[in-house]
């Protein structure tokens, strides 16, 4: 149940003003565990070993259609008009096979989904393939997904292991991080 999540209380704190969302994006920084970062709204990390989530940027600059002159959270190539985007601070220097010395953890996904169970019951967000996915399935469609620097394979992997990574692995992280935002609804 999400009211009792141990991050409740952080969600409760997130100043989420009326508006139109219409999509939530997930993503992973790529960067340390306690690393911020204002592209994303929300996000969730790891403090002196604490977990945490925490609100990096204002909601409102994304509820409407955007063009380039005005400031908002870029988080997800061309998708960030009426959308949130969520990362899980982690995977810096991470590949398919090794998660590096920041790497996603079972209670970080987890965290990442309550949250997004909460952003969704306030924004009404649909939960499925359309409204809410991961980084990696929004560049399967857009034609960017990989390993290169300027690709993206965000949650397209939730544990590491020894084998090349597909978007058919992808879509199903996806509907597996989905189905775990719908339990906490
Ligand atoms: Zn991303």
């Amino acid at each position: 149940m999400l009211e009792k999540h141990a991050l409740f209380r952080d969600f409760r704190a997130f100043e989420l003003p009326d508006g139109e969302i219409r999509s939530l994006y997930l993503h992973w920084s790529a960067g340390p565990y306690d690393q911020t970062s204002s592209a994303y709204h929300f996000v969730v990390g790891y403090e002196r070993g604490q977990l945490f989530a925490r609100q990096t940027h204002d909601v409102r600059e994304n509820m409407r259609s955007l063009s380039e002159d005005l400031p908002y959270a870029a988080h997800t190539r061309g998708r960030n008009s009426y959308a949130i985007g969520v990362s899980a601070l982690s995977m810096l220097d991470a590949t398919p096979q090794n998660f590096g010395p920041a790497p996603l953890t079972d209670e970080l996904v987890d965290a990442l989904c309550a949250m997004c169970a909460f952003l969704a019951r306030r924004y009404h967000i649909i939960i499925d393939a359309e409204h809410v996915m991961t980084h990696a399935e929004a560049a399967i469609i857009d034609s960017y997904f990989g390993l290169l620097p300027e690709e993206r394979w965000d949650l397209a992997r939730l544990r590491p292991v020894p084998v090349p990574i597909t978007a058919s692995e992808a879509k199903a992280s996806g509907e597996a991080l989905r189905a775990r935002i719908r339990s906490y609804l």
